[in-house]
């Protein structure tokens, strides 16, 4: 949105393809309090939904379309997205992360019938109900929080006997009543035929397993950056994330890249927008060099 904004402002023609709608994981988050200019906290969806207005009074154009392909042909990008044909001379790409599955016995089957991977989509259903909740860095710590407002009670199960998350989560959810924490732990298989009954838990140090019977869980393990599709036509390293300079320059020319599908430390929505500005920064400047080539 941020690369939208700035490459439209600066007068390029853009085109924003997107997959689904404009926002990607801020969208479903259901409140963001460490985005300056919003001190009491603001909705993910709310703030993207700005940033698309902000974005469209310059002029950015967004298709809903799935990018499949991107190649190259003398000065001109191609790209292939839901039977279409683009041609671009600079591509700034934005595809953001998938969430990390657990990779135990009925998690896809019960996706979406009790195995979810976003409260602030599912939580409403699980109204008084008990949950488990995988995961110790900050989204399952604030997915957690925002979780007990809904829930009886949540089971954390975390595979280490330390959170990831920032201190200023953990000291909200250490000693939170409605949250049970089962250390050094994963989720061994889920129990049921319809939707979860249970789960079994086991202890990775000691190798005993617990039983539980729950309505749900919530699984907050991470991301897989979404770069399929870039395989062969722009570096990426050992875990598919894209490698970039400190300009958000690809290893191809006129190719930049920003957000959370890049190779970096920190994932949140203050650099990913700060990391836009400077990709759209210099595609601009690439597209009138290459300009200035082709007029001399
Ligand atoms: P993360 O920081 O990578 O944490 C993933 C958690 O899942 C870790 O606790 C990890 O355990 C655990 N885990 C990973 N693979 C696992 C597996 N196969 N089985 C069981 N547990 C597994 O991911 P995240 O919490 O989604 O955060 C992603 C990024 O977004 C981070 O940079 C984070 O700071 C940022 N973020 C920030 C905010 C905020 O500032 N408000 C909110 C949400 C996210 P280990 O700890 O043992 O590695």
């Amino acid at each position: 949105m941020t690369a939208g904004i700035y490459a439209s402002r600066g007068n390029l023609k853009t085109l924003l393809l997107e997959k689904v709608a404009p926002g990607g994981l801020v969208a479903i988050t259901d409140k963001v309090e460490n985005y300056p200019g919003f001190p009491e906290g603001v909705n993910g969806y709310e703030l993207v939904s700005r940033m698309e207005a902000q974005a469209k009074r310059f002029g950015l154009e967004i298709i809903s379309a799935e990018v499949k392909v991107i190649s190259q042909e003398g000065g001109w990008f191609l790209i292939r997205a839901d039977g279409k044909e683009y041609q671009s001379q600079a591509v700034i790409i934005a595809t953001g992360s998938i969430a990390r599955r657990i990779g135990v016995n009925n998690e896809d089957k019960f996706q979406g019938r009790g195995v979810s991977y976003c409260a602030t989509c599912d939580a409403p259903f699980f109204k008084n109900k008990e949950i488990v909740v995988v995961g110790g860095g900050d989204t399952a710590v604030e997915e957690a929080l925002f979780l007990t407002n809904f829930v009886r009670k949540i089971y954390l199960v975390h595979r280490r006997d330390k959170l990831r998350a920032t201190p200023i989560l953990q000291s909200r959810i250490l000693n939170h009543p409605k949250i049970q924490f089962y250390w050094d732990s994963v989720v061994a298989e889920i129990i049921g035929s319809e939707r979860p009954k249970g789960v079994k838990i086991k202890n990775i140090r000691s190798g005993e397993i617990t039983e539980l019977a729950i309505d749900g869980i919530f699984i907050f393990i991470g991301f897989i950056p979404n770069t399929g599709f870039l395989k062969g036509f722009i570096e990426l390293d050992q875990d598919g994330y894209i490698v970039i300079d400190s300009e958000m320059r690809t290893s191809r020319q006129g190719v930049y890249a920003c957000g959370d599908v890049v190779k970096k430390n920190m994932r949140q929505i203050i650099n990913a927008c700060g990391e836009g500005a400077t990709a759209a920064f210099n595609a601009q400047h690439y597209v009138e060099e290459m300009r200035d080539k082709t007029y001399k």
